[in-house]
């Protein structure tokens, strides 16, 4: 089978397995295509409900931004999710902080009215046992991405300052895939790291075992500040493309898939709440464009595509890969209390479609 054919296969397997599940989800998704075709946000939403924890990783961004008096509730989940069925989209991610800390995950998860959203969680793995995992499947989860910092154990214990941090990781990931969920691990590609052998391995590693292998690509941020020698390059870029046509599950989420376009997808294709209802672009942007808790997302939505960035699509990731709007943008908010007001980061009429 060639690599096209097998990532075509890839594909349809995972459609064929969502209609079986979740028709009114699938109903919703198979338009996907058509919508961006049009113009119009596709948008998965990531939501940081809740940023407890029980680990502290060094790369942790969760602390940084400033707290604030009131938090999501159930009620606003549920509002959110009723607000984005309207709108047509169906994928939510539920992230953090760490998602299995909280005792009422099941109502959280309720509140994002599971029949009508394909519904993932960013773990690092610690409580997914083999029967929370079958018990999140029958809740209505249907995907888990786990964090998995280096193919070496100690060095992904040691980034999360936790002993047994590799082997609940490396035990989650079973447990998500023999529960039927869709299993992804997630590895931060450095300059450093990534033309390496460790990455190769880790492609082959999710390829052969039925997982999917999400590249997620470093930003100058959190622990990494200003330092834009992390930052992949254009050999890097190339290299991580050729890795994927041999490896299919091994992927970046600008590269194009289902039938849709590739490029940046921040605000139009992806976007992030954070536990204080603030709206970021992308959740490597700490950026706020408006918040959940005081308008509707539709108004907080059509704003935030007004700045071109967003209205239009980039080619490549804006906040990890485009050295310009790096430059420009995403160092006005180093050092900054966080999220920064978009007005205070787009100041010129020049960004914003007239
Ligand atoms: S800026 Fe990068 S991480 Fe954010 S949505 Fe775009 S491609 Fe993804």
């Amino acid at each position: 089978m060639s690599d096209h054919d097998l990532k075509k296969a890839i594909e349809n397997a995972k459609r064929e397995k969502l209609k079986r599940e979740k028709p009114l989800v699938y109903e919703k998704i198979i338009k996907l295509a058509e919508k961006q075709a049009r113009g119009e946000p596709t948008s998965r939403i990531d939501i940081g409900y809740n940023y407890a924890c029980n680990l502290k990783c060094k790369h942790c961004m969760a602390n940084m931004f400033q707290k604030k008096d009131r938090s999501l509730t159930l009620a606003d989940l549920r509002s959110i999710a009723e607000q984005a069925d309207a709108l047509g989209w169906c994928q939510f991610n539920v992230s953090g902080g760490e998602p299995l800390i909280l005792k009422n995950f099941d109502e959280v998860l309720r509140a994002l009215m599971p029949e009508k959203f394909h519904i993932g969680i960013s773990t690092n793995g610690y409580f997914l046992t083999a029967e929370k995992a079958k018990h999140l499947k029958a809740a209505g989860l249907d995907k888990v991405m786990i964090s998995l910092d280096s193919y070496d154990e100690a060095l992904h214990n040691a980034n999360r300052a936790s002993d047994g941090a590799y082997g609940k990781a490396i035990a989650a990931i079973w447990n998500s895939k023999n529960a039927g969920l869709d299993t992804i691990i997630q590895h931060v590609i450095t300059h450093q790291n990534a033309r390496t052998d460790a990455t190769v391995k880790l492609a082959q590693f999710a390829q052969e075992n039925g997982f999917s292998l999400d590249l997620v690509i470093a930003k100058a941020l959190g622990q990494w500040e200003g330092r834009h020698d992390v930052l992949i390059d254009a050999e890097d870029a190339k290299f991580l493309r050729e890795l994927n046509q041999k490896y299919p599950a091994a992927r970046r989420d600008v590269f194009p898939s289902y039938g849709m376009r590739g490029g940046c997808g921040a605000l139009k294709g992806c976007f992030h709440i954070s536990q204080y209802g603030d709206v970021f672009p992308c959740v490597f942007m700490h950026i706020t464009i408006g918040n959940v808790l005081d308008e509707p997302l539709k108004t907080i939505v059509d704003r935030g595509l007004k700045i071109k960035y967003f209205g239009n699509r980039s080619p490549i990731c804006l906040a990890g890969e485009d050295r310009a709007f790096i430059d420009k943008y995403m160092s006005r908010f180093y050092g900054k209390p966080l999220p920064v007001d978009y007005r205070e980061i787009f100041t010129e009429k020049d960004d914003y479609i007239q």
